[in-house]
């Protein structure tokens, strides 16, 4: 049963490989083909070439020797009257005549052929086969040729080459000057040679030429897959670095810097991991915090309460004031785990946001409203100036969260008779909602590090105004949600001034 799974999964691994190879998404398999193609097409090209070209070359001179052979034997012909005189039986005649006879008889032999001597009636006069003597020929090219034009005809497929050579009497006329030659066609001789050679030769030729394609063709294939596989070690040394990496080995940057391309990937993968590093060190830094964070007020509380257990006879009064300072730390416990519970809200519905038609003015009247009897605590006046009605496209519970929190520490981070001033303004595409104070000021170093989360800059005053440090980590989140800005300008000891600017129209990602 475990044999069967076993094949079955090694039939699977080879179907999927050849599917992937049959689809070429192997980088790979592409190089190897294309290797592969270049080297084999112009070679297969070449030996067609070679042999096609011998092929033509070796007809032609043929074509030529025989022509000259049969111009020469024409001359002969004319000479000799081969053709006026063949019928005649005299003795001088017919030895001359057998001369020619012998000549043509050598001559077909030579190029294992068949000559013809037609006279000017179309009649066959010779014929070295000693089949068509007598007879008369009617062919295109014999008459064409008497014409003038000379036929040459190679039929590869039953391996000959068909030639007509006119028989031309040149006579002169006249002397000196007033000569005047002509020249006149008196027959034809109609060659047909036998190319069985050529193609032999030709034979032989592409066998030779196909042994070395095939030669060549195996050298090409041996460094096509030579070629193909040192050309892609490089990616796979890629893989393997990133894949080391994945499994834990190393935490280090890699480097591939055998191509440009495996530089680019490899910087792409390095950036990465760095940003993935520095996400891992800011969840644990943060883990930390809230540890730390939540762990204080439980500190607290177990002293007061071991020193209340530790004592045998405890006054009221001091269990009391004990009991009124637990309370105090379970208090604060809550509201950070509140501030906790908004912060990673925020994150987590980063896409969720409720989006309405908000009347700004309306909502910072009621957010100062609730503020006051703090700010009456304080002894801080809170002043609101609406220079123009602002009804905005926002999410009215982060924006009641940005403004609460902006005028709170602007309350809490004061001094006494110090005051708070809300400045609601607009223009035709953002509202800008601005709070200044009279406060403590925030030092210029500490500028940069407001916005992180459980940053304070004094911690015991932040905590005794209850701050947990989170406040304006959460602001900022919902500012940046409704793709506004929050700027910051403060003097040590002078004040301090917070600006939102968010869009009158909410855009969506
Ligand atoms: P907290 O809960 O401590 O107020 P926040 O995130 O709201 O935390 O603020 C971070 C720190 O920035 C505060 O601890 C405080 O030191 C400083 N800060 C914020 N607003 C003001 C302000 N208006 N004036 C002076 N300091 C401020």
């Amino acid at each position: 049963m475990k044999e069967k799974v076993e094949i079955k999964k090694f039939f699977l691994k080879i179907f999927e490989k050849v599917k992937r190879l049959i689809l070429l998404r192997s980088l790979r398999a592409r190089l190897f083909l294309i290797i592969l193609l270049v080297g084999v097409v112009p070679c297969i090209f070449m030996r067609y070439g070679i042999v096609d070209n011998y092929e033509e070359k070796a007809v032609e001179r043929r074509i030529t020797e025989v022509s000259n052979e049969l111009m020469i034997i024409g001359n002969h012909l004319i000479a000799n009257n081969y053709l006026g005189d063949y019928l005649s039986d005299d003795a001088s005649v017919m030895s001359s005549r057998k001369v020619i006879d012998a000549e043509l008889e050598i001559l077909s032999n030579l190029y294992d052929g068949r000559i013809m001597i037609i006279n000017s009636n179309l009649k066959v006069i010779t014929d070295t086969y000693d089949l068509s003597e007598g007879k008369t020929i009617i062919s295109e090219e014999v008459i064409r040729c008497f014409q003038g034009v000379n036929a040459t005809h190679y039929d590869p497929e039953h391996g000959y080459i068909e030639l007509t050579t006119p028989i031309i009497n040149t006579a002169t006329t006249g002397n000196g000057t007033n000569a005047e030659v002509t020249s006149r066609i008196e027959g034809v001789m109609l060659t047909s040679i036998s190319s069985a050679s050529i193609v032999a030769m030709m034979e032989e030729l592409h066998r030779n030429a196909l042994l070395v394609e095939m030669v060549l063709i195996i050298i090409i294939l041996a460094l096509a897959f030579f070629l193909a596989n040192v050309l892609t070690r490089p990616l796979a040394r890629v893989t393997d670095a990133i894949n080391e990496v994945k499994a834990g080995y190393s935490n280090e940057s890699i480097s591939v810097p055998d191509y440009v391309e495996t530089i680019h990937i490899v910087d792409a993968f390095n950036q990465l991991l760095k940003r993935m590093k520095a996400l891992d060190d800011s969840r644990q830094e943060f883990v930390a915090n809230v540890s730390h964070e939540l762990k204080t007020p439980m500190t607290s509380m177990k002293v007061l309460a071991d020193s209340l257990v530790a004592q045998p006879d405890v006054p009221v009064e001091l269990y009391r004031e004990f009991m009124e300072d637990i309370v105090s730390e379970i208090d604060r416990e809550n509201r950070i785990i509140t501030d906790l519970l908004a912060l990673v809200k925020m994150d987590k519905t980063a896409q969720e946001v409720n989006i309405t038609s908000v009347n700004i003015n309306d909502l910072t009247e009621m957010i100062l409203k609730r503020l006051r009897p703090l700010a009456r605590k304080k002894e801080v006046e809170v002043v609101f100036e609406s220079i123009r009605p602002v009804v905005a496209e926002v999410d009215e519970v982060k924006m009641s969260l940005v403004m609460t929190n902006l005028v709170e520490n602007a309350i809490k981070y004061n001094t006494a008779h110090g005051w708070v001033k809300v400045v609601l303004d607009a223009d035709h595409q953002y509202f800008t909602f601005e709070v200044r104070d009279s406060g403590v000021g925030i030092p210029e170093e500490s500028l940069a590090y407001i916005y992180e989360r459980f940053y304070r800059v004094d911690k015991s005053h932040s905590r005794e105004s209850g701050g947990t440090g989170l406040g304006l980590a959460i602001t900022r989140n919902a500012v940046l949600m409704h793709r506004g800005s929050i700027t910051v300008t403060s003097k040590e000891g002078e004040g301090s001034c917070f600006v939102v600017k968010i869009p009158l129209t909410y855009i969506s990602a």
